[in-house]
Formats: C-alpha cells, structure tokens, sequence
C-alpha cells in the first residue's frame, strides 16, 4: 500500500484516529521490530497520551531475536509494556489478551463496583503502513474481515471485530505516517521494504544497508556472497558482490542498480538471516 501524505492527509488521518481512540480502552501499537523507532508516528505519545498501550514489536521472525530482546527490556525500563509477535503465524499473539487485561483491571473493577455490565476490553490497532496491521487483525479474527490495503474517501460504519470473549477491536486499524523527514529513518524503512524504493535513491539505500551489516553483521555479509575480508571502501564492496552476482554491464563495469536491487531483495526475503537495523544502545536518551 503506498499512501502520499501531503499535510492535509496527515491532519485527517490524525483527526480520524483520535475519533477512535474515543472509542476504546487500550491501544495496540504496531512497530517492527526490525526498526522499532523508525516504524513509529513520531507523533503517536501524543496522538494517544490518555489510553493505555502495548507496543507490538511485529514481524519478530524476521528481526534477530538478540536484539528483540534487548527492545523488550527497553520498553519495559520505560514502564511502556511490550511484546514481540509474528502476526502471519500468530506466535505471541495470545499474550495480547492477558496483558490488555492486567493493563485494564483497575478500570473494569471499578466498573463492575458501579453495577456496569462487563463486557470485553475494547482495542484500536495503529501503525504506519506496511507494519501488518490487516494481517494482525485477521489473524486475531481468525477470518478475513480486513482487506489488506486501504480505499481512500470510503467511510465505513465503525465495526467491532471479536478476538474470544474478552476482546474486541476496530476493524479498520489507526493508520499513520512515518517521521520520513528524517533520512536515516528513511533508509531503514526502504531497507526492510515498508516504503517503495521509487522514493529514495536505490544505490544510496544499499549503501545505507551494506554499511550498516558491515559493521553489524560482517559474518553474515561474507558468507553469503563468497566474501574473504570485507573491503573498508562501500564502493569496493558493491564492486565485489556485483562481480560476484554476474551484475555487469558491457565493458566489464558493475551495474550497481542491479547489485542494489539483488541486495536489497535478498534482505527483505531473509537471505542474510534474521536482522535487526536499530538497537536500542543508540536510542537511550529518547
Ligand atoms: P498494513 O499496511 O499495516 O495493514 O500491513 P499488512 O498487514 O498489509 O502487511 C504488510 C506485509 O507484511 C504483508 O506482506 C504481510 O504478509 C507482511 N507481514 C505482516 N505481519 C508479518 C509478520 O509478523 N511476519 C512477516 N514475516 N511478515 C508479516
């Protein structure tokens, strides 16, 4: 799903998610866990500062699990509960329900103290796009009642969809917008394939990846193309997987485009492994 936010968008999708925040009592919030900050509305403590949260660091089958823990404890120091899922499978998914209702039973005890009615906890699901948010929401379902990808200018009534007897979620998910000004979150988005590689420059969103897995993930990087001693030069490191992955041109010279695109693909389909691209050392102060 690829969506153009101009101001005016960014304003409605903000006004639109606050109307149903109005509407719940807890707040799922989906990052990935590859990229937990990059992945987040830069204005999301804001947006949702009165209801409760768990963040949901999805897509965990695809990030490396040393680093996703180290992501949990991050949250957690922070009092901001946390859990890491895989929304395709559904692995973590039934701590959702437990959490949300230790998270709420303060609220719902003292419901129950003024004779109202139980009834299931009631949750929104937020994210910016591409973080699995329908896939979450259908695999809480069970079937599919979302479909995955958005019709701008059709509003619907607002649905309730049940997840077992004590939950219950909005069908359609809070949708919104990365902090894209910033380049480095950019990178790291086009890197793991949440945004369309149309709107950053190929070459320098690999450049972006082969330094990062150079100095996070050297191991992986030399065995996956053949490589002896990386190269310190990027460029000479490029020319080597190109030459190595037949990607030339006429007259021998390395078709860096087409290195870029191998490179990139083999990393969003897991050919290098589990990879994290943000670690939670370099985040402390935020
Ligand atoms: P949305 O835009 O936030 O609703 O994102 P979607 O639910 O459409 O998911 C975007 C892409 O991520 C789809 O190709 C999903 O299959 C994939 N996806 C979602 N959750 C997971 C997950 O936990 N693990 C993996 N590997 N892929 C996922």
């Amino acid at each position: 799903m690829t969506i153009q936010w101009f101001p005016g968008h960014m304003a409605k999708a903000r006004r639109q998610v606050t109307e149903k925040i109005k509407l719940i009592d807890i707040v799922f919030e989906l990052v990935d866990a590859r990229i937990p900050m990059s992945s987040r509305n830069p204005m999301i403590d804001e947006i949702i500062s009165s209801k409760p949260r768990i963040v949901l660091l999805n897509k965990a089958d695809k990030a490396d699990a040393a680093i996703t823990k180290q992501w949990l404890e991050y949250f957690n120091d922070k009092d901001i509960p946390a859990i890491a899922i895989d929304a395709q499978t559904g692995t973590g998914l039934k701590q959702i329900t437990t959490l949300s209702k230790e998270l709420l039973k303060a609220k719902f005890d003292k419901m129950a103290e003024k004779g109202i009615k139980p009834r299931a906890i009631r949750a929104l699901i937020i994210g910016i796009p591409n973080v699995g948010k329908s896939t979450l929401i259908n695999r809480l379902a069970k079937k599919n009642i979302t479909k995955t990808g958005d019709r701008p200018g059709v509003t619907t009534a607002q649905q309730w969809v049940k997840v077992g007897k004590e939950l219950e979620l909005l069908d359609t998910p809070g949708i919104l917008w990365p902090k894209f000004e910033d380049q480095l979150v950019g990178f790291k988005l086009a890197t793991t394939g949440a945004i369309k590689d149309t709107i950053l420059n190929l070459q320098e969103i690999t450049v972006f990846a082969l330094n990062f897995l150079k100095d996070h993930y050297p191991n992986r990087l030399k065995e996956r193309y053949s490589i002896d001693e990386i190269p310190d030069d990027i460029v000479d490191l490029f020319d080597e997987i190109g030459k190595k992955r037949g990607c030339v041109i006429s007259g021998g010279q390395i078709d860096y485009d087409k290195t870029s695109e191998l490179v990139l693909r083999e990393i969003r389909t897991d050919k290098l492994g589990r990879l994290s691209f943000e670690i939670p050392e370099n985040f402390q102060e935020e």
